[in-house]
């Protein structure tokens, strides 16, 4: 009973509920907050006794203009599909499936048409109702009547029915206003003329309706004055501010019409919004006359009302993703949702020019950095820990709107739900170091060790498939295969804007390299007037030396040849930046006007964070910083960037321009590298081999348990399962594989793995293995449990650090002892390698460590590390313990090699029983202790059973 507001909620018959459309319009501008309402309270005539039954709720959503209130419901959930449906019926988004015909559609608008010119209307908070109240300050002919064009873009409902009657309507406004003025003309209530663009009524309103609105206008009559930018159409002229001055009449519509030599506003066409979605910075335009001509003929022939020869204003057209024609207006003024006011801001030059780098990603990047002459979008995400400046997903979904697509559409995808073979065939880029998770207790890890991979997927408005993204890359949390896949395509769409003249052969190509398929039919649709206007905004720098400066890009690597006059100053203090590492820097770039010998400061930072190597700073700064140690300064000079990154950060642009246009002038850098941040081992392990020392343990233990014939086997410190998972994909001759662990989050991700992978693994065509049970033990592996005698193989990988050296002793005892392997393998860190790790590039991995950083002290890799052994120090511990229990011992390792100094990155010691019978303490074995718990057991003969 108390859903009744709601229930048109279930009659609708859309695939997308409320809450999806208004997601897919707003992403996470839209904010939802439940309120529980005492049922007592809100008089729903079936419950006015109050009574202590279950909960209603009441959802207000707010957006970025507007709020709503839901009716009140019996769940949370339904609340919030109510808020939602409210929002769309204001927004007059059009929902319903079973579209009525292009007639039906012509009808309704020719109802919404009638509504807009009703008294109830004109007093109405709504964005249009604003122009009807001005337009009655109007003079003369133009006395209340309201331009079609504004109707257009303030009204969604009416282009919405527009797009209807004729999907074109979409892309082209001038259709819309004509089919509103059609409608306009079937009714008895307004009265049009024949070549005009405005609609007005037929009798005036009731004069106390008008009174009530003079006494609220007189209230906000302040002055209005403001800033646009005038955006000629001819590009030999400059882009210029304009100050509009509105107090002095009742419409500003009109001044922008005089601004544009036109006598008045009836005659100005209006661009949609750009930018942020509460936006109310658009274009306006003077309708061209052959358009006027052309909505007296039957229908308006689209491709010739789109083609007004020469017209095509390409700054203006470039800057809205529209067509528009002659010269322009650009202006921050409107009605909104918000307030019966008149809403208006400046637009400075300074301001333009941010706005029209915003139009790519690495402009939305610089700009989120606050770093326009030093930022570019990097090609590679790291880590959200390393990341900095806005994530790739927030830009992307900022770019859709922008470039007026569809909000992205992501498809996470579980790695295990998918052929095994993607484990096989890709680097699985998994850490080492499963712990440094636990110990971080971090609440986001949805997924454990099963690995996610994500698709990216962007549609036009109109739902066409653009381009869709299937990196291969596999993550361990979703939110890091998102923001990946999120950069690919961000940094393809970057490349084809720098330069959309690209061949489709070239597209295709670098499309292919990063993941991607695009859809060059839809794709052209929407990006044509990017490849026709592009280089526009170019043509006002100097040619000449913008091409040769065009590459500065993290996508190209630049070679240090676009540097001249570099100077190193300062100690070198050996501490050098190596991929993978935050640095700190400091930084100023002036513009350097060369025949005056003049230096203007345009951007200046005391304080700049980027992980090096992954293409987050302008090429130069790069290239010249790997030079570099902490402490050092280096200055040096480039060539110019694209103009419009000048002028974003130009205090006085327009005197900037002119020095730009008329003197030789080039930039000059001066860094400082304050301090670095090690990057830590997981990433430096990855940076560094490949591939990565955690699959080469795991690939040299496996060689070892092929060759020993082991058809049994347990892991010490089996951690989220790594080894045991890799197990399975090998052919070996194990039967019984078992894992013990003491971290019991460690321990269900790799049940879970384990019996994913095991039940998959049932079918023996698909399968390479021959294990019929497996177990996971929560236990400390310095615990005696009888369940752990007599295998023919043990493992222990990267566990004895993390315990305190007197427990790894204990463990070495216990091992070789009591449980008595055949063949046991330990690894650890080799602490000697740190120096590597530590200072190492990509680049000069090979270079032996050179004596300024030995006096360096050095940390552990990781932090959880209790100790990290030399090779000295393990030999020795590994020696003796094999000799009291009489085991041989072998040393050697995984990255690096045992020749050169400092030996491997990761030493292992492999452990041989020297005694033939298996039964070495037969007292220990008989008796039966159980200190550990069963975590989880597989088994395959009575199929499969979970003790979690
Ligand atoms: N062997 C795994 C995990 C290494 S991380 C791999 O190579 O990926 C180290 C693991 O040792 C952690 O999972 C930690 O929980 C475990 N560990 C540390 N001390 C332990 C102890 N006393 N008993 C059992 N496990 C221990
Ligand atoms: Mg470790």
């Amino acid at each position: 009973m108390e859903t009744e507001g709601p229930s048109a909620v279930s009659v609708r018959k859309t695939s997308l509920t409320p809450k999806a459309i208004i997601f897919q319009k707003f992403g996470k501008e839209a904010h939802y907050t439940v309120d529980e309402v005492p049922a007592a309270q809100h008089g729903c005539p079936g419950l006015a006794i109050p009574h202590k039954g279950p909960c209603l709720y009441r959802c207000s959503l707010q957006l970025p203009d507007f709020s709503v209130v839901s009716e009140i419901c019996k769940k949370k959930k339904d609340a919030e599909q109510s808020a939602a449906e409210k929002a769309i019926e204001k927004l007059g988004i059009e929902t319903s499936t079973d579209h009525p015909s292009a007639g039906e559609a012509f009808s309704k608008l020719t109802g919404c048409v009638k509504f807009l010119f009703s008294n109830e209307f004109l007093s109405s908070l709504h964005p249009l109702s604003g122009h009807f109240r001005a337009a009655l300050q109007r003079d003369g002919d133009l006395y209340s009547s309201v331009p079609a064009s504004i109707m257009a873009v303030y009204d969604s409902k009416l282009s919405n029915l527009c797009k209807i009657i004729n999907p074109e309507a979409e892309l082209n406004n001038i259709l819309v206003i004509s089919y509103i003025m059609r409608a306009a003309a079937r009714l008895e209530s307004v009265v049009t003329f024949e070549g005009q663009l405005s609609i007005r009524r037929k009798n005036p309103y009731p004069p106390n309706i008008i009174e009530s609105l003079v006494i609220q206008q007189s209230d906000s009559a302040n002055s209005i004055c403001f800033q646009g930018i005038y955006i000629p159409c001819s590009l030999e002229k400059a882009v210029q501010s304009v100050t509009l001055d509105v107090s002095s009449t009742g419409y500003y519509l009109d001044v922008i019409a005089q601004k544009l030599g036109l006598t008045d506003g009836n005659k100005v066409l209006v661009s949609r919004t750009i930018g942020k979605t509460s936006s109310e910075m658009r274009l306006y335009f003077a309708a061209p006359k052959s358009f006027i001509f052309d909505l007296a003929s039957d229908l308006p022939n689209v491709k010739g009302v789109a083609n007004f020869e020469g017209l095509l204003n390409p700054r203006a057209s470039y800057f809205i993703g529209q067509e528009i024609y002659g010269d322009a207006v650009l202006a921050s003024i409107g009605y909104t949702w918000k307030s019966k006011d008149l809403f208006h801001e400046d637009i400075t030059l300074k301001s333009y020019y941010r706005v029209l780098i915003s139009l790519m990603p690495t402009g939305v990047y610089k700009l989120s950095r606050d770093a326009i002459l030093m930022a570019e979008l990097p090609v590679a995400f790291t880590s959200k820990t390393t990341w900095r400046g806005s994530f790739p997903r927030e830009i992307l979904s900022m770019f859709c709107r922008q470039h007026w697509l569809s909000e992205p559409v992501f498809i996470p995808l579980a790695a295990s739900s998918e052929s095994t073979r993607i484990h096989q065939k890709f680097v699985v880029p998994e850490s080492a170091e499963q712990e440094t998770e636990c110990t971080e207790a971090s609440g986001n890890l949805t997924s454990g060790q099963e690995m996610i991979r994500c698709e990216v997927k962007l549609f036009s408005k109109c739902q066409d498939l653009i381009l869709e993204c299937s990196p291969k890359e596999l993550h361990k949390k979703e939110s890091d295969s998102l923001q990946n896949a999120s950069l690919k395509v961000l940094s393809w769409l970057n490349a084809y804007l720098k330069n959309p003249d690209m061949s489709l052969e070239m597209l295709n190509y670098s499309a292919g390299a990063l993941d991607i398929r695009f859809y060059p039919q839809n794709f052209f649709k929407k990006f044509a007037l990017c490849r026709s206007c592009h280089n526009v905004d170019h043509s006002e720098s100097q040619r000449g030396r913008f091409l040769k400066s065009n590459s500065i890009s993290g996508l190209d690597a630049v070679p240090e040849h676009g540097v001249c006059c570099l100077s190193i100053g300062g100690p070198d203090s050996g501490v050098c930046p190596s991929n993978g590492s935050l640095l700190f820097i400091s930084y100023s770039v002036s513009l350097v006007i060369e025949a005056q010998n003049m230096k203007e400061l345009l951007e200046s930072k005391e304080e700049f964070e980027f992980e090096i190597g992954t293409g987050a700073v302008v090429s130069y700064i790069e290239a010249v910083i790997t030079q570099m140690s902490v402490g050092q300064s280096a200055c040096f000079n480039t060539q110019l960037p694209p103009q419009e990154l000048i002028l974003a950060v130009a205090d006085d642009t327009a005197r900037t321009r002119s020095l730009l246009s008329s003197e030789a002038c080039c930039l000059e850098y001066s860094i400082t590298l304050l301090s670095m941040t090690e990057p830590p081992e997981d990433r430096m392990e990855q940076a560094l081999f490949s591939p990565p020392l955690s699959k080469q343990r795991v690939e040299y233990a496996v060689q070892h348990i092929k060759e020993s014939c082991a058809t049994t086997l347990v892991d010490f410190g089996c951690g989220s399962g790594s080894l045991l998972d890799s197990l399975l994909d090998y052919p070996t001759a194990l039967e019984k594989i078992v894992g013990v662990d003491l971290s019991q989050k460690s321990l269900s991700r790799a049940a879970k793995i384990l019996h994913s992978k095991l039940n998959s693994k049932l079918d023996p065509a698909v399968s390479y293995t021959g294990i019929k049970s497996a177990v996971l033990y929560d236990g400390s592996i310095t615990v005696f449990d009888s369940r752990l005698c007599g295998f023919d193989i043990g493992t222990c990988l990267e566990v004895i650090e993390h315990m305190e050296e007197e427990d790894a002793s204990l463990f070495g005892s216990i091992v070789l002892s009591c449980f008595r392997p055949r063949i046991l393998i330990v690894s650890t860190p080799n602490y000697e390698y740190n120096v590597i790790l530590q200072k190492s590039s990509l680049t000069s991995q090979e270079g032996d460590p050179d004596d300024k950083t030995e006096s360096q002290p050095l940390k552990f890799r990781n932090h959880d590390h209790k100790f990290e052994w030399t090779r000295e120090q393990f030999n020795r511990w590994a020696s003796e313990l094999a000799a009291r229990h009489n085991y041989s011992v072998e040393f050697s390792g995984v990255g690096g090699s045992a020749g050169t100094e400092p030996g491997f990155a990761s030493q292992i010691a492999v452990f041989r029983s020297r005694s033939e019978t298996k039964e070495d303490n037969p007292q220990i074995d008989k008796e039966v202790t159980h200190h550990h718990r069963v975590i989880w057991e597989w088994d395959s003969s009575n199929c499969s059973r979970t003790a979690l």
